[in-house]
């Protein structure tokens, strides 16, 4: 299955936030997109039913989503970082569907892949692994690392904000921050709006939806970039919808569990599928990408392990990693230095292990 991804609808200003991590590649083969009103989400046809729902408007999104158009009803994967988010991607549904939404799948916990849950009515089953579950029923998804430096830290940006806005003087670059600074007042406000939801239906290893013709299996392989990673695989499609497993760059590695990771991304070459859709970024066909995944994981491992071993602090530790020899196949890696967050993780691992 090779076919051209058909973009449905398209805005101008991409504007991305949350557990984004890496470069937005173009797919393999896109055709250009075709703009549409003020639309936020632009749909691109993977295969015959199954979109990518990519934010590209002002409204934060945070993640993908992926739309599963089935014979009688939809499957979204993953539900938004906002109840905002959440129900504009349900109004600009509409242009490719009257189907209900029957099924919602939270790949993992993170806040902008969980916390649009709860715009959907009870009867909608929103499925995802039992961890998933009880980290989110536990208000683990509103507190920790990564909520506090995605949007705990948000007054203290908007703050800042406003004080650079107080000494600007040249026009144009106040009118660009201007614009920035009420984007993100909105979303902090969208933000407050969130009641961390529960999925209703969980999984500890497989779980499998037959929808007329088409096969959804729901499969957990092994902790990776949280501890509850569920991959959305459609065999007779050819698809396989990787959550923040795979990104279109380096994922995120705050919440990970890095030596796992690489052996759960090796369950995922086992499996049959010709598009990738990750959890940030477009598309894509070449599964290589999983072994540099992986050959960047083991080099950050082995270099890491060393630098605890000798004692050296992970701040001074994540400046001296050297991911350059990934740099081919990583656009964000340009010289020495690493995200401290992956680090600190890194170490906090290795501190339990000991
Ligand atoms: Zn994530």
């Amino acid at each position: 299955m090779t076919e051209k991804p058909r973009v449905v609808l398209f805005a101008a200003t991409l504007f991305m936030a949350g557990c984004a991590a890496g470069g937005d590649d173009t797919p393999t083969d896109a055709s250009a997109p075709a703009t549409v009103g003020d639309a936020q989400f632009e749909f691109t046809e993977i295969v015959p039913g199954v979109y990518q729902a990519r934010g590209v408007g002002d409204l934060v999104v945070g993640s993908n989503a992926a739309v599963v158009v089935n014979d009688a009803d939809v499957l979204l994967v993953d539900s938004h970082i906002t109840p905002a988010a959440a129900n504009r991607l349900l109004e600009e549904l509409r242009t490719l569907t009257d189907r209900p939404v029957r099924y919602v799948a939270n790949t993992h916990w993170h806040f902008d892949h969980a916390h649009g849950n709860q715009v959907y009515p009870p009867d909608v089953e929103i499925i995802s692994h039992e961890a998933t579950r009880a980290v989110i029923a536990s208000g683990g998804s509103i507190s920790g690392r990564s909520y506090e430096s995605f949007i705990g830290a948000l007054p203290g940006r908007i703050a800042a904000m406003e004080a650079a806005l107080d000494t600007m003087s040249d026009a144009a670059g106040r009118a660009e921050l201007e614009e920035t600074l009420e984007q993100q007042r909105v979303y902090y406000a969208q933000t407050q709006e969130v009641i961390p939801t529960a999925p209703n239906t969980t999984l500890s290893e497989r779980l499998t939806l037959h929808r007329g013709d088409r096969e959804i299996r729901f499969l957990f392989f092994g902790r990776g970039h949280t501890d509850g990673d569920v991959v959305v695989h459609l065999p007779g499609d050819g698809v396989l919808i990787t959550g923040d497993l795979m990104t279109a760059g380096i994922p995120y590695m705050g919440d990970g569990f890095v030596e796992e990771w690489i052996d759960t991304l090796e369950h995922l070459k086992a499996l049959e599928f010709d598009w990738i859709v990750p959890g940030h970024g477009q598309a894509y066909q070449d599964r290589g990408r999983i072994t540099h995944v992986q050959d960047y994981f083991r080099d950050f491992l082995a270099q890491g392990r060393a630098l605890h071993s000798a004692g050296v602090p992970a701040e001074a530790a994540a400046a001296r990693i050297d991911m350059t020899a990934h740099a081919e196949h990583f656009e964000g890696v340009s010289g020495p230095g690493v995200s401290p967050v992956a680090v600190l993780r890194l170490f906090e691992l290795l501190d339990a292990d000991q």
